[in-house]
């Protein structure tokens, strides 16, 4: 589809056909996407960009790996379906696998997205007070500006008004408490968890809540989608000893954060802690087919394995943990150790981060630039001194131009208010050193030239 004539049809006809999510169909903004490789995607025009996002956070081991799409071929043609109310090899081996990353004694329940993973956790978390004979306990705590999925559930615990409106009232039992920000709210590193602002809002909502009505809490180990919000060194782990204060399970929610992201293969593995629950997706076959987890630690599992009619877990999903899928996750994982990705998400992610910080030092729009390993925010500001949010038409202009000379960038943040200033930077974890070059040049020469 190279000529400009057959773009233009496709547009026409995706306008005709095709809903799209986010935001209102705008053919100029549209890329057709064709091919990739690495972290490049080239259009149906021919044009290429470097794919900073990694498409939704997502492609992990990066594009075009033939020997993932190998892997869910050979499965397809030897078992290509099998429900997990029996079982399947490749999804034994994966269990097995995802249980060793993850330092042992989990058990894994496989769904098919992010959203999933969290309702399976949600629903976990409640029927398992109700075995252990806690049958008040059915909150969820979570985080104002955390995402953590489309359906009722994940879109209750999540924090991010904008998305819910309109869809309101969603599901009950779901309690938001302000999330760390080492930027705009400052906490003193070093001090004990507990005296942290941050987990004292987590600790003081079990407390007015009735700790005994509360489940569970749910966190990302760093808010992703929601600005890219860096905590405190100590605030998970205060968050944790809350939980074990309030009798509350840690539901720790690494849709995004897993598998490398943030340099090390999980998330939370930088804070110390090991949570009750861990959910997980996108990375995990770096989207190259659907498929999640809910990692839940055995002593949990074996609540489950009562006597009486209701005692086992009656949640069924029928794709989830679909053979081919689980075969590809497998050579996935294979990809990041061989390749050490985890590691080299760790390096070159410090790397763009200290030349983003030093080279932007001086640009009047740059409030913050932060991180954990290929996870980078880039807060834009209208005043560095009152830390005022930039204006969404400067922050949609940065896009545009970066966009314009080959580079897609992500933006988030919470349209409340006006926060939708943070460029995120989450390409995949495999880029080369020029491909790091080529974002951290386009990125200050445009913000540059914008200031
Ligand atoms: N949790 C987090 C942190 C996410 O970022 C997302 C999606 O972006 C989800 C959950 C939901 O995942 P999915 O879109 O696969 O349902």
């Amino acid at each position: 589809m190279q000529k400009s004539t057959d773009v233009k049809d496709a547009l026409q006809k995706d306008e005709a056909h095709l809903w799209h999510s986010m935001k209102p169909f705008n053919p100029e903004a549209t890329i057709i996407a064709q091919e990739a490789k690495g972290a490049w995607v080239t259009d149906a025009g021919g044009k290429r960009y470097l794919d900073a996002m990694a498409g939704l956070w997502c492609v992990n081991a990066g594009y075009g790996r033939t020997e993932l799409a190998e892997a869910a071929y050979e499965q397809l043609k030897k078992l290509a379906y099998f429900p997990l109310t029996q079982s399947h090899l490749p999804a034994i081996e994966l269990s097995e696998k995802l249980n060793d990353m993850l330092g042992g004694d989990y058990v894994i329940f496989f769904s098919n997205s992010g959203s999933e993973a969290n309702e399976t956790a949600f629903k976990i978390a409640r029927q398992y007070h109700q075995q252990t004979g806690s049958s008040e306990r059915y909150k969820i705590i979570s985080r104002y500006r955390a995402y953590h999925g489309n359906t009722l559930g994940s879109l209750a615990a999540t924090g991010q008004a904008q998305r819910k409106y309109k869809y309101e009232p969603l599901a009950p039992g779901f309690i938001h408490v302000a999330p760390p920000d080492q930027y705009r709210f400052p906490e003193e590193e070093g001090i004990k968890p507990a005296e942290l602002k941050s987990v004292q809002a987590v600790d003081q909502a079990m407390t007015w809540e009735l700790s005994e009505t509360v489940a569970a809490v749910i966190m990302e180990p760093i808010i992703t989608g929601g600005g890219i919000l860096m905590p405190p060194e100590q605030y998970m782990q205060g968050v944790k000893e809350s939980c074990e204060k309030h009798g509350a399970l840690l539901i720790v929610d690494e849709v995004i954060c897993g598998f490398g992201r943030t340099g090390k293969a999980f998330g939370f593995m930088n804070y110390g802690v090991k949570p009750d629950i861990i959910t997980m997706a996108k990375g995990i076959t770096s989207a190259y087919l659907p498929l999640s987890a809910t990692a839940v630690k055995k002593e949990i599992y074996e609540a489950f394995k009562g006597t009486e009619e209701y005692d086992y877990f009656r949640h069924v999903n029928t794709f989830g943990g679909n053979p081919a899928a689980c075969a590809l996750a497998l050579k996935n994982i294979e990809i990041f150790e061989k390749e050490k990705l985890f590691e080299r998400s760790a390096e070159l992610g410090a790397k763009i981060k200290s030349e983003l910080t030093s080279r932007l030092q001086k640009n009047p729009l740059v409030g913050n630039v932060r991180g954990k390993g290929l996870l980078i925010g880039v807060e834009l500001v209208e005043n560095k001194e009152t830390k005022a949010p930039l204006n969404a038409g400067l922050v949609n202009k940065v896009m545009a131009v970066c966009k314009e000379k080959g580079l897609l960038i992500g933006k988030n943040g919470a349209t409340v208010a006006g926060f939708n200033n943070v460029l995120a930077i989450s390409p995949p974890l495999n880029i080369e050193d020029e491909d790091a070059a080529f974002i951290v040049e386009t990125l200050i020469s445009e913000l540059n030239a914008i200031a």
